[in-house]
């Protein structure tokens, strides 16, 4: 029996384990004790080898015929789609088109998907799923810290003597996490939670601060408030630019002020935030509740004055909790309509939402899509499937069939993450490597592949990679 070191491609978590093979068959999987997961692993990373090998996996390319699809050739595929972009290109132009990237494939992956839209097509209209729900996390922690992934390590959590979670629910949506937690509480660490919802993390919370629904800004405006009120900041929170402006601000969010609008009782509040600024090792969790509403940027400034007031930055951490495997390294590469790889500045294009609402128009007249199903996930699938509909060229990359590739003028079969050797980003912005544990389903290609070779075809050059190590060296 081989072993190939992985990760579990369901959360951005990233948990570590080995893929154990017999006959080309991941059989099962071996705990990694000496990973930063400690060899734990929820239901989804036990049972996450059960995908790779799924019947229902796309086999081959597949091009529209009639109503239906007929088996193709990559070469016949690519081709096809070289020429259809070239003519849409030079026909509308090149903001014509549209790139939607996945927030679950490779780095490498997405390395090479967003250099070809940039370099070939040379459209800026690249965006990935994580403009959904992280688009107010992008902007402000790169705005503010110059980076979008947490400041400390998954383990450093254990030595925190305060954690505040708003709008997250790690207990119940990344139970590995969740054990660093209950162990810091069990080490005395005080556990207050922001949420309107009662859930698996508010039951293990000392303090759940019921906050009415889109009413976070007014709440933890109204904890930075008591902290200051109470001349309890930090020795330098005053001299971090910006804050000046967020602490006059907040000298109008008094708990008694606030209270009717946040549900949330005044002396609920002081006794979370003075115990958040007495602390000596707070750290702060907080995910899509507090930044997916209508004030979400507002909210997380708000949140991030806090966390300079009370010392997040110096002596405990900061944690944005994402959701897909690869969400973090999707941006990092520069899949993004607003930065490039490494949030360089590009030429802004079109979001993910506007990519849509182009299509609906009839302005934007093609589209490729890799690994994400914006029929079913996005809101407003009927408006979703109109624009698609109306695309002169939808090419769709993805391991199983869906909603989306079934409106698709040509289907590509990727790999799945077991069947190619590449690099993930988690949480933390640790970037890990996955082994090739068994052979490609049928037809299968990694990402990269398939740009590299369409950018060739196209008669781009830079796009010569001969493994993912190039590209991951680019
Ligand atoms: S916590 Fe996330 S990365 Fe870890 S095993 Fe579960 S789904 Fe996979």
């Amino acid at each position: 029996m081989d072993k190939t070191t992985s990760i579990c491609p369901f959360c951005s978590l990233g948990c570590g384990l080995n893929l154990l093979v017999s006959d080309g068959v991941v059989t099962g999987i071996e705990y990694l004790g000496e990973h930063p997961n400690e060899g734990a692993l929820c239901s989804r990373g036990n049972t996450c080898y059960e995908v790779a090998q799924h019947p229902d996996r796309i086999p081959n390319p597949l091009i529209k015929e009639g109503e239906g699809f007929r088996d193709a050739t990559w070469d016949e595929a690519l081709k096809l789609i070289a020429s259809k972009l070239s003519e849409i290109k030079s026909k509308y132009g090149a903001k014509s088109i549209g790139v939607i990237a996945s927030a679950k494939t490779s780095n490498e992956d997405c390395y090479v998907l967003q250099k070809f839209a940039r370099k070939v097509l040379e459209t800026p209209n690249i965006d990935n799923p994580a403009r959904v729900t992280q688009a107010p996390t992008l902007k402000v922690l790169v705005e503010s810290l110059g980076y979008p992934w947490a400041t400390c390590l998954l383990e450093d959590l254990e030595k925190a003597d305060y954690i505040l979670m708003v709008g997250a629910n790690p207990i119940e949506t990344q139970p590995v996490l969740a054990r660093r937690i209950l162990r810091a509480r069990d080490e005395g660490a005080v556990v207050v939670v922001v949420d309107p919802r009662r859930s698996k993390s508010t039951w293990k919370s000392d303090l759940h601060l019921q906050v009415k629904p889109g009413f976070d800004l007014e709440l933890v405006m109204s904890m930075l408030n008591v902290v200051l009120q109470s001349k309890l900041e930090k020795e330098d929170a005053r001299r971090t630019p910006g804050f000046e402006e967020v602490a006059k601000l907040a000298e109008n969010y008094t708990p008694e002020g606030v209270e009717e609008l946040t549900g949330v009782s005044a002396k609920l509040v002081r006794e979370a935030a003075y115990r958040l600024a007495l602390s000596k090792r707070p750290f702060i969790l907080f995910s899509h509740g507090l930044t997916q509403q209508r004030r979400g940027a507002d909210a997380l400034r708000a949140l991030l004055a806090l966390a300079v007031a009370v010392g997040v930055f110096s002596s405990g951490g900061l944690i944005p909790l994402t959701d897909q495997n690869n969400m973090q390294g999707s941006c990092d590469m520069g899949c993004l309509a607003d930065y490039g790889a490494g949030y360089t500045s590009v030429e802004k294009g079109l979001t993910l939402a506007e990519i849509i609402e182009a299509a609906a128009r009839g302005e934007l007249k093609a589209l490729i899509v890799v690994g994400f199903n914006p029929a079913a996930s996005l809101p407003d699938t009927k408006l979703v499937e109109e624009a698609l509909s109306k695309l002169e060229l939808l090419v769709v990359v993805d391991i199983f069939p869906s909603e989306t590739t079934k409106l698709a003028h040509v289907v590509l079969p990727a790999c799945s993450w077991a069947e190619y050797e590449g690099t993930y980003t988690n949480i933390e912005g640790r970037v890990q490597k996955t082994g090739k544990a068994i052979d490609p389903f049928n037809d299968a290609k990694p990402v990269w592949t398939i740009f590299s070779e369409l950018a060739t075809i196209m008669g781009a050059s830079g796009f010569n990679y001969s493994s993912w190590i190039d590209v991951f060296n680019e």
